[in-house]
């Protein structure tokens, strides 16, 4: 609980208008996209820097928790205020601060909304390559904090390869920058890449400086569709090894293009078992040369069909209906949850045929969405939170997913992070001493624990 007389002081710091603790109000912050749920004291909307440094002088001050919070779209439980205290919701500090294309650079504040950025970048013929499913909701602050990735980072990286600079908080209320606008630096520790996937357990990024890239001259979007999914799955490590790099290269089993097409209303190849959705992009010989290249590698891996969107719409809407697919099949049972192991690439063939066998001897309704060309698998599992049987089996089926994942030489999590999900795991992919390593770290940044607390460290 926070005392009143602490209240008083934080609602000094922002105002009366951008402070709440009347519990209907904050009801919400008690959730996330994962499914538990925990409520904050207070939830604190701030947007400046100075504001931040003041809230965290006083919750170090009287040791109270604080979570951050940018739109709640993640998926492990990392924005839950699991120990209460003040949700610290950054949506209304979202300012693009400065575009500079001549550097490749822009200057942003933590709650600008990605696909936001994504629209004033365009009109410059710029863009900002990590592209989340949640690009329409999810926040840079969010994104930087989970390291988040998307379709494209199988070409041009995660979060974490943008990121430049920041300006963060620190718990005792200290505003540090690191990091610089400049593409190379290698002065000292490279500290943004400490801060950049930490989950909100170390600072709070008040600012962030993004790389950002010129948008290519020319793009094509390929749909191979498939009887077999392991033949999808094989195109997939064949493509890869034979040096072609698409944007994407996203697969879906067919479970989820029913879910998808029926979502969507596009026509999908709903018999199909298994459909690949691929983005080419660079200069447009290079694109006609790699795009028939890999129609090649798909018919010859058994694709019954293999074609090319014929304009832009048509591109943008398979892109749309394929980021429909985690929302649409949430709407099957009252819960869905998403996993997200990550295999190297030659594996993923092993990898889904594993996770399919897993899913049938469990008996759960389970559907096969991967970000396939980085290996990460994002398998979807609708059910209802009531049926206990139910979600025993899906524990149990989990947990031998992320055995499998290990065993073929993968990790937990390729973008949605550990958070409160899947802390108890972390042991499968890190030993003792390296659990250490991160528990000093955090001790360092944060000696009493307020920050984010109760997650992975
Ligand atoms: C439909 C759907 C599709 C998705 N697709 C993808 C995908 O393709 N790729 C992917 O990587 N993820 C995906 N996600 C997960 C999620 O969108 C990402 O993790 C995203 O980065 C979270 O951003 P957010 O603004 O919602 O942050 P939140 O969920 O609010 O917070 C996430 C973490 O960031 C911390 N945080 C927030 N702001 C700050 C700050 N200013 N300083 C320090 N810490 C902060 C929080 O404490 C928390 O630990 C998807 C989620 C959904 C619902």
């Amino acid at each position: 609980m926070i005392n009143e007389e602490s209240k008083s002081q934080l609602k000094q710091v922002v105002g009366e208008e951008r402070f709440f603790d009347d519990p209907e109000e904050i009801l919400s912050f008690s959730y996330d996209a994962f499914i538990l749920t925990s409520e904050p004291d207070v939830v604190i909307y701030p947007i400046t820097t100075e504001e931040v440094s003041g809230i965290m002088k006083i919750a170090d001050r009287e040791n109270i928790p604080v979570t951050c919070r940018g739109s709640g779209t993640n998926i492990s439980a990392a924005s839950l205020p699991v120990k209460k205290g003040i949700a610290l919701c950054f949506t209304k500090m979202n300012r693009v601060i400065e575009v500079n294309t001549q550097d490749r650079y822009v200057i942003v504040e933590p709650g600008l909304i990605n696909g936001e950025l994504q629209k004033v970048l365009a009109q410059e013929g710029f863009f900002y390559p990590p592209d989340p499913g949640s690009i329409n909701v999810s926040t840079i602050g969010g994104n930087i904090a989970q390291n988040a990735g998307g379709p494209r980072c199988l070409k041009y990286g995660v979060t974490s390869d943008y990121v430049l600079a920041m300006e963060v908080v620190l718990v005792s209320g200290k505003i540090v920058r690191v990091g610089s606008r400049n593409v190379k630096d290698v002065t000292g520790y490279k500290l943004s890449s400490l801060f950049c996937g930490s989950e909100g357990t170390l600072g709070i990024v008040t600012e962030a400086t993004l790389r950002v890239v010129s948008i290519a001259e020319s793009h094509r979007t390929i749909l191979a569709t498939y009887d077999d999914l392991e033949d999808t799955a094989n195109t997939v490590a064949d493509i890869i090894g034979s040096g072609i790099l698409p944007a994407a290269m996203e697969l879906m089993d067919k479970t989820v293009i029913n879910v998808v097409a029926d979502a969507s209303g596009m026509s999908l190849p709903r018999e199909a078992a298994g459909m690949l959705l691929i983005e080419i992009d660079g200069v447009e010989e290079a694109v006609e040369k790699e795009m028939n290249r890999i129609a090649e590698k798909a018919r010859d891996n058994g694709a019954r069909d293999v074609t090319v969107a014929h304009t832009q719409k048509e591109s943008d809407d398979l892109w749309a209906a394929r980021r429909l697919a985690y929302g649409a099949f949430a709407r099957l049972a009252p819960n869905c949850i998403v996993e997200d192991v990550t295999v190297p690439v030659s594996n993923v063939p092993k990898m889904i045929k594993a996770t399919r066998e897993i899913a049938d001897r469990y008996k759960l309704h389970l559907g096969i969405l991967a970000h396939a060309g980085d290996g990460n698998m994002h398998p979807l599992i609708a059910h209802d939170p009531n049926d206990k049987d139910e979600l025993k089996r899906i524990e149990q089926a989990a947990k031998e997913i992320f055995e499998t994942g290990v065993s073929l030489g993968g990790t937990l999590s390729g973008e949605h992070g550990i958070g409160l999900a899947k802390a108890e795991f972390l042991p499968l992919v890190m030993n003792q001493d390296t659990l250490d390593l991160m528990a000093d770290i955090k001790k360092t940044l944060d000696p009493k624990g307020i920050l984010n607390p109760g997650k992975f460290v």
